[in-house]
C-alpha cells in the first residue's frame, strides 16, 4: 500500500466550477471516503484475529520460500504505510503489521512480499510502473508549478497551449494510476496463494485476509477511476475550446 496519487483538479479554479466537475469531484471524494473507511474498519476488525506468526515472520518466511535472500524486512512508522521499495530492496512494514500476529498483519505483510516477488521475477507491469516514476514526478512537479504561476499570468493560462500541456501532464498521472492496478491485484493474488499454500491461515482466516486485501485494492481502483473521469473532463474541455 502506497500513498494514492490523486491530482487535485486545480484547473477548475481557472475555468470555473461547472456542475460536471463538481459531480466528478464529489463522487470521487465520497466513494474514496467510503472505501478507505471500510478498509480501516476491516483492518481493525481483522487485527483482533490472532494467528501464530507476526507480520515480520510471515514476510521473512514468504521471501525465503520464494528463493529471495537479498530483500530486508524492516519496520516503518505510521499506519497503513506498508510498502515494498524496489530501490533499496526492503519490505517496509508499519509498526501495527511488523510486530503483530493477526490475520490483517499477515495479509498486508504477504501482499508487500508479493511486490518483492514481482520484482525478483521481473513482472512486466511492475517494471513498467517503476519506469514511469520519473515521468510522474516530473508531471506532478510541473503541474504544481503551473498552478502557482497561474496567479501571475492569468491570460497565458487561458490559452489552449496551457490546456494541452495540462491535459498531457494529467494523462501521465492517470496512466500511472491505471498501470498500478494489475501490479496491486497481482501482489494480492501472490499473497493469498502463499498464505493458503503455507497453511499459515485457516480457511476462515483466509477469507478475512482475502477481504482485507480486496478493500485495499479498491482504494487503487477508486483513485484510477477518479483520475480517468477528470482526464475525460479535461479532454472534453479541449474539444470544447476548439469548436
Ligand atoms: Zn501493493
Amino acid at each position: 500500500m502506497t500513498t494514492e496519487l490523486l491530482q487535485l483538479p486545480q484547473i477548475a479554479l481557472i475555468y470555473g466550477f461547472s456542475p460536471t466537475i463538481l459531480i466528478i469531484m464529489g463522487a470521487t471524494a465520497l466513494v474514496s471516503w467510503l472505501v478507505s473507511s471500510t478498509l480501516k474498519r476491516r483492518f481493525n476488525e481483522y487485527s483482533q484475529i490472532p494467528i501464530r506468526f507476526t507480520g515480520a515472520q510471515i514476510a521473512e518466511t514468504m521471501l525465503r520460500e520464494n528463493g529471495i535472500n537479498d530483500v530486508r524486512v524492516i519496520s516503518t512508522p505510521g499506519k497503513l504505510t506498508d510498502h515494498y521499495d524496489p530501490t533499496t530492496k526492503t519490505v517496509n512494514l508499519s509498526e501495527a503489521v511488523y510486530g503483530m500476529n493477526s490475520i490483517a498483519a499477515a495479509a498486508v505483510a504477504a501482499h508487500e512480499c508479493g511486490h518483492a516477488v514481482q520484482h525478483a521475477k521481473s513482472y512486466a507491469w511492475l517494471a513498467m510502473r517503476s519506469k514511469m516514476v520519473p515521468a510522474v514526478q516530473f508531471a506532478s512537479n510541473t503541474m504544481s508549478m503551473l498552478f502557482i504561476a497561474m496567479f501571475f499570468a492569468t491570460t497565458f493560462f487561458q490559452s489552449p497551449v496551457f490546456l494541452y500541456a495540462w491535459v498531457g501532464l494529467f494523462a501521465i498521472t492517470t496512466l500511472f494510476s491505471i498501470v498500478t492496478l494489475p501490479v496491486e491485484f497481482d501482489a494480492s493474488k501472490r499473497a493469498l496463494a502463499w498464505l493458503e499454500g503455507s497453511g499459515v491461515s485457516s480457511s476462515m482466516e483466509h477469507e478475512k485476509a482475502k477481504n482485507a486485501l480486496f478493500w485495499a485494492a479498491m482504494t487503487y481502483v477508486v483513485a484510477a477511476l477518479g483520475s480517468i473521469a477528470m482526464l475525460l473532463y479535461y479532454v472534453s474541455m479541449l474539444f470544447g475550446r476548439r469548436d
